[in-house]
């Protein structure tokens, strides 16, 4: 199903008048960003014990804090408010913060608490280069005022919870104090919601398929898998800390991940071009499995590159409005769209997929155009 752009925009623009903690934006994107979560958690994880319970407790009244919360415990089942409570006062008593990492803000607060002044003091800055950089890639003429809730305390990055709410997250914990490396792992969330927005229901789609059909149970799991590629692919582009500015030690160390996986493309794209090949061939493969090696964050999510590189090169040969149509478009479109840009451009550096990929990719786009919606 080819996504109308025009018809979600009535649903998305939120006609509210921007308040003065809101950037102005400078695409139709505006980012607010909220560090109120993670100062709470700051607080009473640093404060004293008489206070801790009663600061914990404030804490938990902050939406940022119950995202995280339910974040957690999507991964950790002993996550929950009352774990929370305890784990802030075995912290502040000197004990371990688990389940929630608290305990390495209470012996290193200093990290955390620049950063925090940091996103503070540089609001309007940090917000301006987000909309900056996500109004080159974001489909034209989409409005969407979204919030940034800088939270503390879980084992996550960066999340974006909901596929239809303009909320994402992202961990103070995890940046070395460096604010620059935040807004880039902001830019690749903010990115997530920029898609969500505009894609339709992605979480049927990536789920197992239901269909009693062999051929159907085919075709949804190679659309789960471009799809995957797809909405990585184009936000880790989006989020390039290469292209974004900082010489902090945080965004450094993301530079260099990011050199090291682009450098080993021909391994990510035959694995997968292998990935592909079973979920195209045997209607049991195990899709949750073949998701998790080719994208999971333990295989080192080798997928997200296979999609960068198809996004840069797609950027480079036919435009960056063609980039922008394409993330409303369905995955196949913009892989069959990299696969006519090889093809074309007589660039060595750019990655050839298998032929078995190509054909899958079609047959995908023509089981959407058949049936009007991807295979369930
Ligand atoms: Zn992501």
């Amino acid at each position: 199903m080819t996504v109308k752009l025009g018809r979600y925009l009535a649903a998305l623009t939120i006609a509210v008048p921007l308040s003065g903690a809101c950037a102005q934006p400078r695409s139709g994107i505006s980012v607010t960003i909220d560090t109120s979560a993670a100062e709470a958690v700051l607080k009473a994880v640093t404060g004293d014990l008489t206070d801790a319970e009663s600061l914990a407790r404030t804490a938990l009244e902050l939406p940022g804090i119950q995202a995280m919360i339910a974040k957690e415990h999507r991964y950790v089942p002993a996550a929950s408010a009352d774990s929370f409570i305890a784990a802030v006062l075995a912290t502040v008593n000197g004990r371990g913060g688990e389940p929630f990492a608290l305990r390495e803000i209470r012996d290193n607060p200093a990290q955390v608490r620049t950063l925090l002044a940091n996103l503070t003091s540089r609001k309007t800055e940090l917000s301006g280069r987000l909309t900056d950089r996500l109004g080159m890639y974001a489909p034209r003429g989409l409005t969407l005022h979204t919030t940034l809730a800088v939270v503390l305390g879980s084992h996550q990055n960066g999340w974006v919870p909901d596929q239809k709410t303009p909320v994402f997250y992202i961990d103070a914990g995890f940046q070395s104090g460096d604010a620059d490396a935040l807004i880039a792992v902001a830019a690749h969330e903010l990115f997530h919601v920029v898609q969500g927005a505009v894609q339709p229901d992605w979480s049927a789609a990536l789920a197992a398929s239901t269909s009693s059909s062999p051929e159907m149970r085919e075709m949804h799991n190679v659309h789960a898998a471009l799809l995957n590629l797809v909405i990585e692919g184009m936000a880790d582009y989006v989020g390039d800390p290469r292209a974004l500015p900082g010489d902090g030690s945080g965004i450094e160390r993301a530079r260099r991940e990011y050199t090291r996986n682009l450098a080993r493309s021909s391994e990510s794209f035959a694995l997968f071009d292998t990935i592909i090949y079973r979920l195209y061939r045997d209607p049991d493969a195990p899709l949750e499995s073949l998701l998790n090696i080719g994208f999971g964050g333990s295989w080192e999510q080798t997928g997200y590159y296979v999609g960068f590189a198809m996004a840069s090169a797609i950027e480079r040969y036919v435009g960056r409005e063609r980039l922008q149509e394409l993330v409303a478009s369905p995955p196949e479109d913009f892989v069959l769209e990299y696969v006519a840009v090889e093809r074309r451009a007589a660039d060595r550096n750019l990655m050839r997929p298998a032929a078995s990929s190509v054909e899958a990719a079609s047959a995908s786009r023509r089981s959407l155009s058949a049936h009007g919606t991807p295979a369930r």
